[in-house]
């Protein structure tokens, strides 16, 4: 039996057998042929091979995702056999006399920088279906088999890392955990990994080879472990843990329809975390009050390309329905960093944590923006919506999304489309800029939200995808801590609420100071709701400021100004609330 020990990312025992995944590479080199006459029966054959394929693909999808979507097929047929681009294929294999892949790429990419260019938003977002339909036909040419996402029952998958793209194709019915070599608990496959349920086991370092494919396992997603050929004796341990766990399981189950409340009457609001519709089913079964965080990006990193308008209301129309007047808070896309979909690329530079990412990718393209925001806007009439900006390093950046909004507005009631007036507007404190602004950036929204992940990235100066550093990582940390209290007095000091959204509002050794600085709402993965409901159940919040010092908040000689601080601050709270 071989034990290997890494990061616990996503809870759960599971049994069954590892399953390997090396994502592939298409190398396209420009060499010369010998026989451009061959080449181009290659690319007969390619394109043969690829309208037979997307004919079986348009077939199945449409009991899966209906024939308006799976009309995606058609329209790559369609690109396939466009004259302009087989004659113009044809013609770099006859006039430079080159190998038939390379010509597809360069085809596919003259034509994708062409429609790159377009205004129209639905041409634009066609250059991901040139890219998909040219890795289809030099795959054919080159004859490699299609890389395959689909694993037998019972999987472990293992790999290197996994991308967030990758994460969210995985068939939950047969694989059943993730185990990587590398990538981190924040890492955004892990919260995946969590939101959906799939054991996961991350930074296991190099021993878990490739040499084990196939082999018998245990994954211990509590303990973040992994066990190769187990033998008796674990397995035995293993199944009492897992019954163990299921009766715990049990207990958590009993306190859906509770209040999140301590023993002496302070009450907050717990959300549920989750990246789409299909993890709806997870709030529900664990009692969310509500969506507090949906990472919209998810819907733009499944697609082929920048979803359109009607495939986004659509989507936020069905949460906002099945949450049935809960308050669902969909976060506007937050690409970029680790979460790049196929189709969009841009030069984020060596740190792309720190480069065009997020909002900033918004503003770079409003189109985009707008997009998504009219579909937002069209939703709000069937549930209780808030809109969450993400990564705002300054009140400006709010007037900017704010004037979106109001563009946005002015249109739908041009068309006489209906649109909620109650829509809240929030924005991510995710950066030490927002920390710094949160009063001037508190006047301008109805509510925070505090992303400690990015927070604790940012203001710890850790990259939050490298395991390397993990041990530097500290949830704990005075300064986030601070940092957190300082946003949350801002937002209360102008009668606004706060939320934390970060996976360390799932961290029941903190519950009690997030509840000393008046936090008004957590959001956490769906499982973690009722173990973060218990803790709160479970607590007396005598002192407030004694918690806040015991936990480095604030200094024990600041406690006597706290004292008419926390006053004066409940004073104007309740006169803006009033206001
Ligand atoms: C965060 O940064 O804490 C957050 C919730 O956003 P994400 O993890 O998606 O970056
Ligand atoms: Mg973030």
């Amino acid at each position: 039996m071989e034990r290997i020990k890494g990061k616990a990312a996503a809870g759960g025992i599971i049994f069954g057998r590892l399953a390997f995944y090396r994502r592939d590479e298409q190398i396209v080199k420009k060499r010369r042929a010998a026989r451009p006459d061959i080449e181009l029966q290659k690319y007969e054959y390619a394109i043969k091979q690829s309208l037979e394929e997307l004919d079986k693909l348009y077939e199945q999808e449409i009991q899966h995702i209906g024939r308006d979507h799976a009309d995606i097929f058609q329209i790559h047929k369609m690109l396939i056999e466009d004259d302009e681009f087989v004659s113009k294929t044809r013609g770099i294999i006859t006039s430079e006399s080159c190998t038939a892949d390379y010509a597809v790429e360069l085809a596919a990419s003259q034509l994708a920088g062409e429609l790159g260019r377009a205004a129209d938003d639905y041409i634009r977002a066609r250059t991901a279906d040139v890219k998909d339909v040219s890795r289809r036909l030099i795959r054919h040419i080159q004859n490699t088999p299609e890389q395959q996402l689909t694993f037998a029952e019972n999987s472990i998958l293992c790999s290197f890392d996994l991308e967030p793209s990758e994460t969210v194709r995985l068939d939950k019915q047969k694989v059943k955990a993730i185990c990587t070599c590398y990538g981190t608990v924040n890492s955004h496959s892990a919260i995946l990994a969590r939101t959906r349920n799939i054991p996961a086991v991350v930074a296991l370092g190099k021993s878990l080879s490739e040499e084990y494919n196939g082999a018998e396992a245990i994954v211990d997603g509590y303990a973040g472990v992994l066990y190769i050929d187990p033998d008796s004796a674990t397995k035995r341990r293993m199944k009492e843990k897992r019954e163990e766990e299921g009766r715990k399981h049990e207990l958590l189950m009993r306190l859906r329809g509770r209040k999140n409340i301590t023993l002496d009457g302070t009450e907050l609001q717990v959300y549920a975390n989750i990246n789409g519709v299909i993890d709806l089913k997870y709030a529900e079964e664990n009692d969310a009050g509500g969506i507090g965080l949906l990472r919209s990006e998810f819907l733009y990193l499944k697609n082929d390309g920048f979803p359109d308008e009607e495939l986004q209301f659509y989507t936020y129309r069905r949460v906002l329905e099945r949450m049935g007047g809960k308050r669902v808070i969909i976060r506007t896309l937050d690409m970029g960093a680790d979460k790049n979909p196929d189709y969009y690329s841009s030069d984020s530079g060596e740190n792309p944590a720190m480069g065009v990412r997020s909002i900033r990718i918004c503003f770079e393209h409003p189109e985009i923006f707008r997009t998504q925001l009219r579909a937002l806007f069209r939703a709000s009439v069937y549930g209780r919506l808030a809109i969450l900006f993400p990564m705002i390093i300054d009140p400006e950046e709010v007037d900017t999304a704010k004037s979106m909004v109001d563009k946005v507005l002015a249109e739908l009631d041009e068309e006489g489309i209906p649109y909620s007036h109650s829509v809240e507007l929030g924005i991510m404190i995710e950066t030490p800029a927002s920390v710094m602004l949160s009063d001037e950036l508190a006047r301008k929204v109805d509510f925070f939200s505090v992303g400690t992940n990015d927070l604790e990235q940012y203001t710890l100066a850790l990259d939050r995808q490298n395991s390397m550093f993990d041990k530097y990582c500290r949830p704990h940390h005075k300064a986030l801590l601070r940092m957190i209290k300082i946003a949350a007095d801002s937002a209360h000091r102008h009668g606004k609420w706060v939320g934390v959204c970060g996976e360390i509002g799932a961290y029941t050794d903190l519950t009690e100071v997030f509840l000393a600085m008046g936090i008004d709402e957590i959001s956490v993965s769906p499982n973690q709701i009722l173990p973060l409901r218990r803790k709160i159940r479970s607590l007396t919040l005598a002192d407030k400021l004694d918690v806040l010092v015991r936990y480095g908040v604030i200094r024990p000689e600041e406690r006597d100004n706290y004292q008419s601080f926390e006053g004066a601050l409940r004073a104007a709270s309740k006169v803006a609330q009033k206001n």
